[in-house]
């Protein structure tokens, strides 16, 4: 495969914490191996998408009130982005978009947005400020068939349960729940975080995870990606992975 397809789904309301920087490292990994990668954005108002067209469907982050704007319009493609999904579309979503394919959010006043039900995870709005989940977060994962620790920033009232898959295990931070013991939601062709940054730019084996596992969808016999030098990203990781685990 030489191109990937991205679906970048409300950057217009769900980018409050630059999570649309994650679009712009899957575009340079792509490019540096000379893989064609294409964006396309929809947000309300914007012809009804070909889910199965795309290789990515992506959702960022934002505020409650984002979120409550746009599940209503996210719903009316439940069947579509449900078909996408077993067809083997990949979907990276961050903080906000990871809510939105549960079950539902009940936001900081107790009011239940419906979300899209995909999988079987709820959030519930912790309304106790002092309990918000906010700061660096560092957790250990194993998604790559390798014990790797990932870093990111997190900024969320939602606590997440019902995750039977996570992504990783809390190192330092919060995670799913306030002080919880895991953060996100991982199956082959998911990967959901609350950790912003944005996330790919802290951490490349993630970009390169999806990027390969587009690369080689239809492909028997997986092709390696080339390899990109990651020492930049790899020692600014550690500085604050030694930075957390001082603490
Ligand atoms: N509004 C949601 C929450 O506060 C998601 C926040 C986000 O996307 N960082 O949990």
């Amino acid at each position: 495969m030489n191109k990937i397809r991205i679906l970048h789904m409300y950057a217009d309301l769900l980018d409050l914490y630059g999570d649309s920087g994650n679009m712009e490292i899957i575009s340079y990994r792509c490019r540096m191996r000379g893989i064609e990668c294409e964006i396309d954005q929809y947000s309300i108002g914007s012809p009804k998408p070909d889910f199965s067209s795309y290789d990515i469907l992506y959702i960022g982050g934002g505020a409650d009130i984002e979120q409550q704007r746009i599940s209503d319009d996210l719903i009316k493609y439940r069947a579509e982005i449900e078909e996408a999904y077993k067809n083997g579309i990949f979907m990276f979503l961050v903080c906000g978009g990871f809510q939105l394919m549960g079950k539902h959010y009940r936001d900081t006043n107790g009011k239940d947005i419906p979300e899209l039900g995909l999988f079987d995870y709820y959030t519930v709005a912790e309304t106790d400020r002092k309990k918000k989940c906010v700061g660096d977060i560092a957790i250990r994962t194993e998604f790559t068939g390798k014990t790797l620790d990932i870093v990111g920033f997190e900024n969320h009232s939602g606590q997440t349960h019902n995750v039977k898959t996570p992504l990783g295990e809390v190192l330092n931070g919060n995670g799913n729940t306030t002080q919880g013991k895991n953060e996100g939601y991982f199956e082959k062709n998911v990967i959901a975080t609350y950790m912003h940054g944005p996330c790919l730019a802290k951490n490349p084996e993630i970009s390169d995870y999806i990027i390969g596992y587009c690369v080689n969808r239809n492909n028997d016999i997986p092709t390696e990606l080339a390899p990109i030098d990651d020492t930049i990203e790899k020692n600014c990781r550690q500085i604050m992975i030694d930075r957390l685990m001082n603490n």
